[in-house]
């Protein structure tokens, strides 16, 4: 890795200037940035021309990989062709009508509009507004808190941010806000209690839950958002009778669901709809990431009819709907979007998630047999490693060790791009478009990369 010490190297330059996104700042001054600098397939090139198995798609987002020359030529024709325009007063573009109704016709539930932002923070934001807003229209003003779940991942702006779950999108920023709180996370591995079993364990995170809305008052609790899969938090998979149990409290209580699929959406867990995959069934779905493949920035929010209709009516009488983002629903991010879905059904790309899964579902679990795996757990094409330092006892390493990190750096001396999360967890999420044999070269050099972090713990005495 070229190091920041290099003078007038783009390592020395960035490390003057550029203030990354999580990122231990400290460090990044003495180790600086891996330099990447073109990419091909599922595979990604440093400025030494090395390779890497992009194991995470980036961010979990680029579901056909790094060279799709499809999704350049719409963007090229659509630049040509207006590079600019919004949706403001009564304006629009093609592109952004060819979307909405792509996205209408894909959904799972019945939706009514579609809104687009720039990314999936913008399109939490967006519903978190839009369910005040309507709770307004319709007198209920009380009614206005919302939940979200210990470790989710919802975004990093003020509203979004208050949404995850997880301690450093929260400490030292004063979040959450007021009216954002957090129940239960549904990870089976690591919350039930001893002699617990699944159903037992569902029950009681079902009750935890109407216990939680009946203390607060269910006329003030206005809606429930959740990840089918919660990705940053770890690639933690919901017990198979969650989502309904879950669901039937919701609905008790007249509490608004939203299904945040910006890393589920679009193939991922091998339906369309990581909703689907679970039993869940939102009025609301918040998406990004693979529906442009991540080639540009774009987020959509399906709204349904009824929702969409109080609003119309309460914006008609206060003269106009007073939220929207000058770059939402760009008119070339929605073009590439548009053909990435064109591309996910020309291309038979569920067809393709479901053939290669068994492959990279088999590679994951046996992972489950090392030493250092305390929980192998992943669907589609999505799924982790849990690194501790007891397997029997489930004990985790300290924080401060920084096994995940350690493991994470080893599998790119490997050639491997994945992505530690707290707990020590490996996330793996590669572009969708990975092959088996691909599956087996990204697995092959994990391997390799756990057994040198399996000689660093025993060597740093660390289990
Ligand atoms: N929701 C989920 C489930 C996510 O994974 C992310 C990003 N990782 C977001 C929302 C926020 O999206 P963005 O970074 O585009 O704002």
């Amino acid at each position: 890795m070229p190091s920041p010490q290099l003078p007038n190297s783009m390592a020395a330059r960035d490390v003057a200037h550029v203030l990354h996104p999580y990122t231990n700042l400290v460090k990044h001054e003495a180790v600086g940035p891996l330099v990447i600098e073109r990419g091909k397939g599922i595979y990604v090139y440093d400025d030494q021309d090395k390779e890497y198995i992009e194991g995470m798609a980036g961010l979990w987002c680029a579901g056909l990989g790094f060279s799709e020359a499809a999704l350049v030529d719409a963007a090229i024709e659509q630049m040509r062709k207006l590079p600019y325009y919004h949706g403001f007063g009564h304006k629009t573009t093609g592109p952004v009508v060819e979307l909405a109704e792509k996205l209408k016709a894909m959904s799972p539930l019945p939706v009514g509009k579609i809104f687009f932002a720039e990314g999936g923070s913008g399109a939490n934001d967006t519903l978190i507004k839009l369910i005040w807003y309507y709770n307004n229209a319709r007198g209920r003003i009380d009614k206005k808190t919302i939940l979200s779940r210990i470790k989710g991942y919802h975004g990093v702006t003020i509203a979004s941010a208050s949404l995850t779950g997880l301690p450093a999108n929260h400490k030292d920023f004063d979040l959450p806000i007021a009216r954002i709180k957090h129940v239960d996370c549904p990870h089976y591995y690591r919350f039930a209690q001893d002699g617990e079993s699944e159903a037992e364990f569902v029950a009681r995170l079902a009750k935890n839950l109407e216990d939680f809305i009946l203390a607060e008052g269910p006329d003030t609790v206005a809606a429930f958002f959740a990840e089918p899969i919660m990705g940053a938090g770890g690639v933690i998979l919901p017990p198979k009778d969650y989502f309904p149990a879950i669901q039937k409290v919701l609905q008790k209580y007249d509490i608004l669901s939203v299904s945040d699929e910006v890393i589920c959406g679009f193939g991922r867990t091998g339906n369309w709809w990581g909703a689907q995959t679970f039993g869940y069934q939102p009025d609301f779905i918040s998406c990004a990431k693979q529906l442009s493949s991540a080639y540009l920035p774009i987020s959509a929010v399906l709204v349904p009819e009824h929702v969409y209709e109080t609003i119309r009516e309460n914006s008609g009488k206060i003269g106009t709907f007073g939220h929207g983002f000058t770059y939402g629903g760009h008119p070339v991010a929605a073009a590439v979007a548009l053909r990435t879905l064109q591309i996910y059904e020309e291309r038979d790309m569920l067809g393709h998630v479901n053939a290669v899964a068994p492959r990279f579902q088999t590679r994951i679990a046996k992972l489950g047999d090392h030493p250092l795996v305390g929980e192998a757990r992943g669907i589609g094409l999505i799924g982790a490693t849990e690194l501790v330092a007891d397997k029997k006892t489930k004990r985790s390493f300290a924080p401060t060790a920084g096994v995940g990190a350690a493991c994470m750096n080893f599998a790119q001396e490997e050639g491997l791009i994945i992505r530690a999360m707290g707990g020590d967890v490996i996330g793996f999420c590669p572009p969708m478009i990975i092959t088996e044999s691909e599956i087996d070269e990204m697995f092959d050099r994990f391997e390799r990369a756990l057994a040198k972090t399996m000689s660093w713990v025993s060597q740093q005495g660390l289990n």
